[in-house]
């Protein structure tokens, strides 16, 4: 028999833990300004009218085996099946599934864009469509949706979402992805945050996110952090966006047909001046120069950027570290040269911007203030 002196501690942590586990059983978040009510309340009130848009990308991969989550074919799953395999959807909005593409999102180009940018634009005018997710790969995302950030008109909420494994994959991300994205579609806390990137559980501004690893899911950064978390269905957010975006901007998908080339020329020890001569050559109207450290330009590289300058090709100084900013006239004399700096875009993006900047003005001092400002 127990000791009674034995007894009591043992009573006391059964008492506690059954506690804890009627706790866990009402497990409940702390409501946050402008979220979301759990789905299954105000979510099924009045479910959101929300397009799915696919092009492809991993999230629309298979793989041979289970096993395969990094060696797979992407964008060959049609959105409408990657849609059914996730009934839960149904239960927060109702949704409608369109395919534009199916590639890999290494294969975007300006058309692509532009036709994406145009079709959003044009379903988002409905007044029956309440917000778009877009299925995207996750290599460029980043540059679609800071295109999309920029230009769309409208202030309701676009998400792209991919998945860095398979469906087919043991630990797939994509079902999970895809219900968040669509959730954070659905919510009014949603509406004028821009262009949204949701995986992992993370809300990022189109703007800042980039891929930082090439296999794990855990790959998608912002240098100030993510806006938000998508939790058990809720749709939370702590930060507000700084920089203008979409109805704030001077950019309008409607009203763009073209975009003209931009060249990003990626700098190393020993990189060759004849990358500069062929963006030049090629008809590429402002190099973004992905250089070291604060934009930093080697010696012999200055004088082929500033012949590229005189032709009229804008050079733009960026850094290939993947934070910060380029300090305008430090590394380099740019008042002299007529040349313009990154605020802490990534090459990446500076390009995007860059091309949208320059269907408005070829002057670089009007550029550098684009750059700055968005
Ligand atoms: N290469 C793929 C793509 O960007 C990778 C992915 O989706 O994760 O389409």
């Amino acid at each position: 028999m127990q000791h009674p002196a034995k007894l009591k501690p043992l009573v006391t942590a059964l008492l506690l833990s059954a506690t804890l586990l009627a706790g866990a059983a009402h497990a409940q978040l702390a409501p946050a300004p402008g979220a979301t009510a759990p789905a299954g309340t105000t979510a099924e009130a009045r479910k959101a009218n929300i397009v799915i848009i696919g092009t492809g990308g991993t999230i629309a991969g298979a793989g041979a085996s289970a096993t395969n989550t990094a060696a797979y074919q992407s964008a060959v799953v049609p959105v409408d099946k990657i849609i059914a395999s996730v009934p839960e959807i149904s239960k927060v909005a109702n949704v409608k599934g369109e395919q534009i593409f199916q590639i890999g999102s290494e294969s975007f180009n300006n058309e692509r864009l532009i036709k994406l940018g145009k079709r959003v634009s044009e379903l988002l005018k409905q007044p029956d469509v309440d917000g778009i997710v877009i299925t995207h790969g996750t290599d460029t995302i980043e540059e679609t949706a800071y295109f999309l950030n920029l230009t769309l008109k409208s202030d309701k909420p676009v998400v792209v979402v991919g998945s860095m494994r398979p469906g087919t994959a043991l630990g797939a991300d994509g079902a999970l992805n895809l219900y968040d994205a669509v959730l954070v579609a659905s919510s009014p806390a949603s509406k004028g945050k821009g262009t949204l990137v949701v995986l992992n559980d993370e809300i990022h501004t189109g703007r800042d996110v980039t891929k930082t690893n090439t296999f794990k899911t855990e790959t998608f950064r912002s240098p100030f952090g993510p806006l938000g978390y998508v939790v058990e269905g809720r749709t939370l957010y702590y930060r507000t966006l700084a920089r203008p975006h979409t109805v704030q901007t001077e950019f309008d998908i409607d009203k763009i047909d073209k975009l003209p080339e931009v060249a990003v020329v990626y700098a190393y020890g020993n990189v060759n001046p004849a990358a500069v001569d062929a963006a030049v050559k090629s008809g590429a109207k402002a190099i973004v120069y992905a250089a070291t450290g604060n934009g930093s330009v080697g010696e012999y590289m200055v004088e082929p950027l500033k012949a590229a300058q005189a032709k009229g090709v804008q050079v733009v100084r960026a850094s290939r570290t993947g934070a910060g900013i380029v300090v305008r006239n430090a590394e380099q004399p740019d008042d002299k040269y007529n040349w313009i700096v990154t605020d802490d875009q990534l090459p990446q993006k500076a390009r995007i911007l860059m091309a949208l900047a320059l269907t408005k003005t070829s002057d670089p001092k009007a550029l550098q203030q684009i750059l700055w400002k968005y």
